[in-house]
């Protein structure tokens, strides 16, 4: 399988996610783990997730913080709290942290997100991190002018996942007003505006198929992304989807295994995030994900008394756990798969530094 990321088809990537044969499985694993430790060796980054606000605009109808969900306490955490979270963050060696909240685009909100960015930069720079943490923003579709400002501000990374890319799921899982058309305008001003840019989907939702996640996948590469976050789609009870009928949750783990190493084999060079959802599935999904071609994770950093209460789906892990627990597990997780991690390094996607450097070379070229 190596080598050939450019002769994979949608034929071919369906029948592969249909792999059920533990043989077959592991082929594909292994070669996925290959493609990881050849392409960027066998560091793992840490981007402590701090979710900051569980304010939500939107009505996505799987998701726990959906505005209509008038059950879910709210809160937004204090510009201190945040700036707690990323200290600790940087002094625990994390080179980066990922900002995360509901969608707004109202000025009272960009303006926080952008003083928050600020001052995390400003707050956490010193002689080990001379820039600062690097910062990921994960805060939803946000018009062109607003990118600006937080890349401006120093926001340098943007998390916006696609959650499918066939229309008609697209539908069935987003309330009318939303569509798959502005998502991807937003992904082409994020690259525009200089961002790493993140995408992903979810994975075993209702109607689902594997032609559909096949084109997910041709998708990831035709678009040039350079970040993924893909989890199981986790049914929450207070949502309009709360009842749907899943398949069991070892065969939503084996999908979104087969998905993060099919991911790596066609993009080779991208970062790729073992996702929480995994874990909520399967105590070891975080572990196993990295087995499978992923090379970052996303520890809690939300203030503790706020974690409770960012629920997308049900089962989160992590959420009684202090935070200092709960990383120490994760290393000694990722130290079980025989990876390291990478302390003080922002930990950028190759794949992004690589189109940075190409860009920076073409400015430079006299006839350029
Ligand atoms: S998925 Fe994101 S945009 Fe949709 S309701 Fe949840 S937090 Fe809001």
């Amino acid at each position: 399988m190596k080598g050939e990321a450019a002769g994979f088809d949608r034929s071919r990537l369906a029948d592969m996610l249909r792999t059920r044969e533990p043989e077959a499985l592991e082929e594909i694993r292994l070669a996925a783990e290959n493609a990881t430790l050849t392409a960027l060796g066998n560091r793992v980054y840490y981007r402590g997730l701090i979710e900051f606000s569980n304010v939500c605009s939107m009505n996505c109808l799987y998701c726990g913080i959906r505005r209509d969900n008038g059950k879910q306490r709210r809160y937004t955490a204090s510009l201190e709290q945040i700036l707690d979270a990323a200290e600790f963050c940087a002094r625990a060696g994390y080179g980066s942290v990922v900002l995360q909240s509901g969608e707004r685009t109202d000025p009272k909100f960009v303006d926080f997100v952008e003083e928050v960015v600020f001052a995390v930069k400003e707050r956490t720079s010193s002689p080990r991190l001379p820039n600062g943490l690097g910062i990921t923003l994960c805060v939803g579709e946000q018009p062109r002018h607003v990118l600006r400002r937080f890349r401006r501000a120093g926001a340098h990374r943007y998390l916006l996942r696609i959650e499918t890319t066939n229309q008609r799921l697209f539908r069935s899982i987003h309330p009318g007003g939303q569509s798959l058309e502005s998502r991807l305008e937003c992904l082409e001003a994020l690259r525009e505006e200089g961002f790493a840019v993140g995408t992903g989907v979810m994975i075993g939702l209702p109607g689902q198929t594997p032609e559909m996640l096949a084109d997910d996948l041709l998708f990831y590469r035709k678009h040039d992304f350079d970040m993924f976050g893909m989890g199981p789609f986790i049914p929450h009870p207070d949502t309009p989807m709360g009842s749907a009928q899943v398949a069991p949750p070892g065969e939503r783990v084996r999908l979104a295994l087969l998905m993060i190493g099919l991911t790596r084999l066609i993009t080779v060079d991208t970062n790729i995030a073992a996702t929480t959802a995994l874990q909520a599935l399967d105590p070891l999904g975080r572990e196993a994900g990295l087995t499978w071609g992923a090379n970052v994770i996303m520890p809690s950093l939300t203030p503790g008394e706020y974690r409770k209460d960012y629920l997308l789906y049900e089962g989160k892990p992590c959420t009684e756990e202090g935070r200092e627990d709960c990383m120490n597990r994760l290393r000694a997780g990722v130290e079980s798969t025989g990876r390291v991690v990478a302390d003080d390094d922002w930990g950028d996607p190759v794949h992004y530094l690589k189109r940075e450097e190409g860009k920076r070379r073409a400015w430079e070229r006299p006839d350029g």
